[in-house]
Order: structure tokens, then C-alpha cells, then sequence
């Protein structure tokens, strides 16, 4: 087992001979990351954002054209796959589909010319790993297999040769909803138990949160912030980072700040406490609240924004519920008590101890609330 780190790599993809744009695409833009031994990164962004060319190039599947991949502290940025011992999962499974679940794990230890007891052990162990019921689907021809008995086996498959990184890329995409949510708490415990250093790719949010020790989040081939859930939610680098991470999403409202006087939406004079104006610069601004940030009420106060509720969406598991609607054509989300009436009109106040400033015409954090002390 491995750490991986990317020292400042770099990927170009090149355009067809004769294409009419003919300008390299910087698929990877010099990114700097470390995934400790055993810990699991999340990398999440919108398609196309560089997140498999990122896998590619740390299995050796692509070379990057700049910067190094190292596994701890060897260099293996020129090594061939076949030699830094990965093990990949992806989205189409690539199993031999008219060989059994057994054999699709076991031809790795023929075509390396293995010994039979190594690989009869590895098979037991990691079919115990795999848990319950795995031995059967071993024994099944691999067309045979539903969508998530192909994802167990191709798990199966990468890890029984015992490598240094384990790399998913979307590997439950394909599931209906419900499969991949049994699936991901799957992949989940099952990533715990074998302790590999693993990359997992998903274009979900929801599935990066809940498989990542720490998520890694990417655009346009630019690492844009890696930390753990609480890094991301609490302390975003800047504007995509915050709005990508929460559900539902941060509130954004445009505003102009003059003399510790933020006019918020174009509609209300909220008076910033003095610590926080202090360290902002004059004019315009964006402000942020997450749902939980907003103090609410059902009157008009001073200093209140006038939310429209389109959409009350009750949490029934957390006595609470969320009020959807917007400010003055923003949208805006807001936590609220589960016994609220259902109200037209709400009053919205930011709690400044938990409020985003981000730039204006830049995606820049100019304020985040930073990581509370929970304990
Ligand atoms: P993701 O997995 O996040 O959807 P990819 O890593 O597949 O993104 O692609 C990143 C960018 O690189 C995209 O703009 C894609 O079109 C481009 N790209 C990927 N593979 C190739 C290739 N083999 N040749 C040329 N361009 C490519
Ligand atoms: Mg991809």
C-alpha cells in the first residue's frame, strides 16, 4: 500500500491532425495533491472537468507531460501500469462476461504466472473480505450477474492481487437510485475494511461526501480545494466550491457594502458587525448564508429580508424543515421550525457568526465562518 502524490502535474490533450481548433487542451492544470497510505479521496466536478484523466495518470494509463506522480516516495510518473500495481473499477465493469466470477479474479495470477496456492489463498481471503454470499457469485457466469452483483465482482477483481492504489471511476453510476444507495454504504464499509489507499471519482455530490475521508473537488482540469466535508462546507476556497458542497445549496445575494452597511438584494440595510466589515473592501459583493445561517421570522423586523416561500419541504427526522423561495428574485433557502405555519412571507436575518463574503466579479472567499469546535 501507497501514498500517491501529484507534484504539480500537468496533461495536454491534443487535437486531431487537421482539427479546426488546434490548440492543445490542458486536460490536467498543474495539480498538487497527497492521499495519505489507506486514506480514501473523493474527487468530484461537473463532466468533462478532468476527473478520469486524473485516474488515468496516476495508474499510468496516461503520462502526464509535466510534473511527477510519486507512490510514497518512489517516482513511477514514466512507470506502465502493469508495474505499479493498481487495481481500477469502472462504470462498465470490463469483466469477461462469459467467464465465471471466480475466473475473472483469478486471470490475473495466470497471465503473471503465479503459483496455485497463492492464488487459491488470495481468492479465499478476498472472498471472505467481500462478505456474505460472495463465494456463490463466484461460482456464476459473469453475464448472468444483476448490475451491482457485476460491481461486487469487479471490486473483487481489482483488490485480490493486493495493490497499492485502488482507483474508481464511477463505478455505481449505471445503478438505478435505490441499488446505488445500498451499494455506495457497500463500497463504503468495504473500502474501510481493506484500509487500500483509493481514489473514487463521482460527478455526485451526495456520493463524494459519503465515500471521501476527504474530497477532492476539480474544474476545468484545476484542483480547486481539497479537505474534508467540514473544510469544504466551512472554509470554501471560493464561490464553486461553496455553492458545489450543501444541500440545499448556500444562498447567494448580490450586495453593495458602504460604511459597514451591507444593501443586500437591492432591498435592505443590514448593519455588518464591526469585525467583519473591517476586513471587507467597499462597493460590491456577494453574500452567502446556508440554510442554518438565517435567523427567521414570521414579522418584519428591522434589518430582515422579505423572503417569498414557494416550497415548504418538511424533515420530519430533524423536527425541522426547509423553506424554499427567494429575495427579491434570488434564490434563497432557509432552515425552519417543523411546526412553522405555512407562511407566504418570511423575515430573514444572517446569523454574521456563520456568513460567506465572497467577490463580486471574482469567485474569490473574501470571509468564510471557518470550521466550528463541535466538542
Ligand atoms: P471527466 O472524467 O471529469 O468527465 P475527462 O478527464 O474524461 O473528464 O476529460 C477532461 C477533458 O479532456 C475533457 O474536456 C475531454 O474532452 C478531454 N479529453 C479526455 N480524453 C481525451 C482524449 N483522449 N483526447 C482528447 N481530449 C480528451
Ligand atoms: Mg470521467
Amino acid at each position: 500500500m501507497s501514498s500517491v502524490t501529484l507534484e504539480n502535474v500537468v496533461k495536454y490533450y491534443y487535437p486531431a491532425v487537421g482539427a479546426a481548433d488546434s490548440k492543445p487542451v490542458k486536460g490536467l492544470n498543474n495539480i498538487n495533491m497527497r492521499i495519505a497510505e489507506g486514506e480514501t479521496v473523493s474527487v468530484v466536478g461537473p463532466s468533462g472537468c478532468g476527473k478520469s484523466t486524473l485516474l488515468k495518470v496516476i495508474a499510468g494509463l496516461e503520462f502526464a507531460d509535466e510534473g511527477r506522480v510519486l507512490y510514497n516516495d518512489f517516482d513511477v510518473t514514466k512507470i506502465t501500469p502493469q508495474d505499479r500495481g493498481v487495481g481500477m473499477v469502472f462504470q462498465d465493469y470490463a469483466l469477461y462476461p462469459t467467464k465465471e466470477g471466480k475466473n475473472n479474479m483469478s486471470y490475473y495470477f495466470e497471465v503473471h504466472h503465479r503459483s496455485a496456492e497463492e492464488k487459491e489463498q488470495r481468492l479465499r481471503e478476498t472472498s471472505e473480505l467481500m462478505g456474505i454470499g460472495f463465494d456463490m457469485l463466484m461460482g456464476r457466469q459473469v453475464d448472468t450477474l444483476s448490475g451491482g452483483e457485476k460491481q461486487r465482482v469487479g471490486i473483487a477483481r481489482a483488490i485480490v492481487r493486493e495493490p497499492n492504489v485502488f482507483l474508481m471511476d464511477e463505478p455505481i453510476s449505471n445503478l438505478d437510485a435505490k441499488l446505488r444507495e445500498r451499494t455506495r454504504t457497500e463500497i463504503r464499509r468495504l473500502l474501510k475494511k481493506f484500509g487500500i489507499t483509493t481514489l473514487y471519482v463521482t460527478h455526485d455530490q451526495q456520493e463524494a461526501i459519503f465515500m471521501g475521508d476527504r474530497i477532492a473537488v476539480m474544474r476545468a482540469g484545476s484542483l480547486e480545494q481539497i479537505g474534508t466535508f467540514d473544510e469544504l462546507y466551512y472554509a470554501p476556497a471560493n464561490l464553486f466550491v461553496a455553492t458545489l458542497i450543501g444541500t440545499p445549496p448556500i444562498s447567494i445575494l448580490p450586495g453593495e457594502l458602504a460604511h459597514g452597511t451591507l444593501r443586500a438584494a437591492g432591498q435592505t440595510e443590514l448593519a455588518l458587525p464591526e469585525q467583519l466589515s473591517g476586513g471587507l473592501p467597499q462597493g460590491s459583493l456577494r453574500l452567502g448564508v446556508r440554510p442554518e445561517g438565517w435567523l427567521v421570522a414570521r414579522e418584519p423586523e428591522p434589518g430582515s429580508l422579505a423572503m417569498n416561500v414557494t416550497r415548504i419541504e418538511r424533515l420530519f427526522t430533524e423536527r425541522a424543515a426547509f423553506a424554499h423561495g427567494d429575495v427579491n428574485g434570488a434564490p434563497v433557502n432557509a432552515l425552519v421550525p417543523l411546526d412553522f405555519p405555512d407562511a407566504k412571507m418570511l423575515y430573514l436575518r444572517p446569523d454574521w457568526e456563520r456568513a460567506y463574503i465572497f467577490a463580486a466579479d471574482a469567485e474569490t472567499a473574501l470571509h468564510v465562518p471557518g470550521v466550528p469546535e463541535l466538542f
